[in-house]
């Protein structure tokens, strides 16, 4: 019997194993790091333990600090997750050392399957297909490079030790073999602490087509069938689902028995992934399929096979380990209809993916028939010590094309605001025609990333938006829905007007918003030359409704200190609000004085048509009783004074425009 269970691990995992966890009835002890001291799988365990620092070699890896925190609250067993010590059998030894239950595959399974070369040496003695390569002792250039030779090019270089698509090299010809065993050993050594490698016949129009299984101590298997994961970006997982479109039964069928034939060769128990690489230059075919590699844990994409199979998982993981025999045997088991998921991560598809950062200021996830796991709540900060995956989204459907379309519609009302995501990418991937189409393999991605990733510039009235929203003339108003007005002396002082600079594709642009009637405005700027009109319909917490052009369009507006997001049509428009400026700084339009903060303006020293020199003061504000002042940027003469005292003005409004250079001269 398991009463209460550690989860050794942190985000959306972590969170997904407590819900499980609580409904069978079992008490949950979360662990974390400083740096999560506030995260939501903190939240919703029963009780949590601190087990050091933010990096992960300081808590998360530590499995001594994190044994520990089990004993402390008398935890019966010790849920891994994925990633992390999941796959670490000296970690499950020293779990059963202290009398506890891990939840997971004996360290004997997961050292059969730890490393490529030997896991594969083991599934060819049990007669599973695996991928034509050299996966022997040698490892100098010479030998190597004559196996790939052999081999017959394209070939890839993967390090034994491999995960995540790390330490992996594809090669077309031999003169590029050295220089690319070089650097995946380099980058195996680095990741792995091991830098042997093994060569594999690069099998082409290459699908991603794993099976998962589970096994019970008793010495049952089954299989839940295929996850297809072939669209890749840099041999990782971006969308998941179930069943692989167009797959045949009979090879369902042989998929399914090779599986199962693997994890019985190692006794497995528990839930397992058996990923297989299949040829799909001529369509499914039940003899076009090799073994890659096992994983001994549960995967990231398992809520497609439950999404499809109606079982939970990880309920199976807690039973199994617990001694129970499986609950279901193989003839019991089917598919229902189709499941997609995509990973929602921090990242600018635009730039290469870079990894993004930042705090989730806005986060609404859809509602509606769709599964969310998320790990993070509204508020949250994405940092550069965890993965930067936010959320699966997961959708299921009669059949793809109403899984792959409710999916796109999810991902279109996701709104995050504070960070990049890959949403939209995401979303455009879901209607790509090869992908709708089923024409899936692992080179789609970065054959069409070009279509994939460019994103639409945001339509002028959507830009006219947020900057009438940035220069904080319209607020959000009460729950009637009105739209409040420009407040306090602006009234006073004929047409309210101001300017507000936004970061637009790194380009700072300055709009200039004059109200001309009682829910009327006029925006101009770069793009925006002859003005825009905007009349606020409603404006009623993110809710906001306009009109431009004779257009009602409804959007979601978040606003925050360093941006302003629109989410209009399933697309995000995020606009920068830069900070104070210095005064050097040009790009930052070199006429503009904008405030840093928002606060109350004290003191204006400058006047129309006054002369400054660069440094003289121009206006006093308080803000957060701190007194700031901002001073010209520049040598020049006032154009333009656009608070008076006492004023409240937002951050990155612009307060004072001098002459532009040339025109002043
Ligand atoms: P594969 O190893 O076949 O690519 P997955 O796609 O399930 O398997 O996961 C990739 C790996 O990325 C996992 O093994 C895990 O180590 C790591 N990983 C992904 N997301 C997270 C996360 N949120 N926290 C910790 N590790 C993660
Ligand atoms: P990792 O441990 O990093 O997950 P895998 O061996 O599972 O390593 O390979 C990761 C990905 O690389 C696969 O999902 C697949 O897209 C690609 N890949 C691996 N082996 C081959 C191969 N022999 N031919 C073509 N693509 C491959
Ligand atoms: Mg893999």
């Amino acid at each position: 019997m398991i009463t209460k269970i550690l989860i050794a691990n942190r985000g959306e995992i972590a969170a997904r194993v407590i819900r499980t966890a609580r409904k069978m009835g079992i008490a949950t002890v979360a662990v974390y790091s400083e740096a999560d001291a506030k995260a939501l799988h903190v939240e919703m365990a029963d009780e949590a333990v601190l087990i050091g620092p933010a990096p992960v070699s300081e808590s998360y890896l530590k499995g001594e600090a994190i044994l520990d925190a089990a004993r402390r609250t008398g935890a019966d067993a010790i849920h891994p997750g994925y990633g992390f010590l999941s796959e670490n059998p000296d970690f499950v030894e020293k779990v059963e050392k202290a009398g506890l239950i891990f939840i997971g595959p004996s360290a004997k399974a997961i050292r059969a399957m730890g490393l490529k070369d030997a896991a594969k040496a083991l599934m060819e003695k049990a007669k599973v297909p695996v991928v034509p390569g050299y996966h022997g002792e040698a490892q100098d250039l010479v030998v190597l490079a004559g196996k790939a030779n052999e081999i017959g090019f394209p070939v890839l270089i993967k390090a034994r030790a491999g995960g995540g698509g790390k330490g992996m090299r594809k090669v077309e010809a031999q003169a590029d073999f050295a220089a690319a065993l070089s650097s995946a050993r380099r980058e195996a050594k680095a990741s792995f602490g091991d830098d042997r490698v093994l060569v594999e016949k690069y099998v082409t129009t290459p699908r991603h087509i794993e099976i998962q299984v589970f096994g019970d101590s008793h010495g049952n298997v089954v299989h839940l069938f295929e996850r297809d994961c072939s669209a890749q970006r840099r041999h990782q997982k971006v969308i998941e689902e179930a069943p692989a479109p167009d797959m045949p039964d009979e090879m369902r069928a042989a998929m399914g028995a090779a599986a199962v034939q693997a994890a019985k060769a190692i006794h497995y128990a528990g839930a397992g992934t058996v990923e297989f690489i299949v040829d799909a230059s001529e369509g499914l075919r039940p003899d076009r399929f090799w073994f890659m590699e096992m994983n001994t844990r549960l995967q990231v994409e398992h809520p497609v096979t439950e999404l499809v199979t109606g079982l939970d998982l990880v309920e199976w993981q807690i039973r199994v380990a617990a001694g129970e025999a499986l609950p279901m045997r193989q003839e019991d088991l089917a598919i229902n209809g189709h499941a997609v998921e995509a990973r929602i991560y921090a990242e600018d598809a635009g730039k290469g993916f870079l990894p993004a950062v930042g705090r989730l200021v806005h986060l609404r996830f859809p509602d509606g028939d769709i599964r969310v796991d998320a790990g993070v709540r509204e508020g949250d900060e994405i940092t550069p010590f965890y993965d930067p995956m936010i959320a699966k989204v997961i959708a299921h459907g009669k059949t793809r094309a109403e899984a792959l379309g409710k999916l796109a519609g999810a991902l279109g009302r996701t709104e995050i605001a504070g960070t990049v995501t890959n949403t939209a990418f995401l979303a455009k991937l879901c209607r790509d025609a090869d992908f709708a189409a089923g024409r899936l393999d692992t080179g789609l991605i970065d054959r069409n990333l070009a279509s994939l990733t460019t994103v639409a510039p945001a339509p002028d009235s959507i830009v006219a938006l947020a900057a009438l929203a940035a220069s904080g003339m319209v607020a959000a108003g009460a729950a009637d829905g009105d739209v409040a007005r420009a407040i306090g002396p602006f009234e006073i002082w004929g047409t309210p007007r101001r300017r507000v600079v936004l970061e637009i594709d790194g380009e700072h642009r300055s709009f200039r918003i004059e109200r001309c009637g009682a829910d009327r405005w006029r925006v101009s700027g770069p793009g925006l030359e002859s003005g825009l009109d905007l009349e606020a319909v409603r404006a009623s917490g993110a809710d906001w409704s306009f009109r431009a052009d004779g257009i009602t369009r409804r959007c979601r507006l978040a606003q925050s200190e360093p941006s302003v997001a629109v989410f209009h049509e399933g697309l995000t428009h995020l606009f920068g609000k830069p900070r104070g400026k210095r005064t050097d700084d040009k790009a930052a339009g070199g006429d503009q004085v904008v405030s840093a903060m928002p606060g109350v303006v004290k003191q204006v020293l400058a006047a129309q048509g006054q002369s400054v020199k660069s440094g003289d003061a121009l206006v006093i504000m308080e803000a957060m009783k701190m007194e700031m002042t901002l001073a010209a940027p520049r040598d020049g003469v006032v154009a333009e004074v656009m608070v008076v005292v006492g004023a409240q003005v937002s951050d990155g409004v612009s307060l004072v425009t001098l002459q532009p250079e040339a025109e002043a001269a």
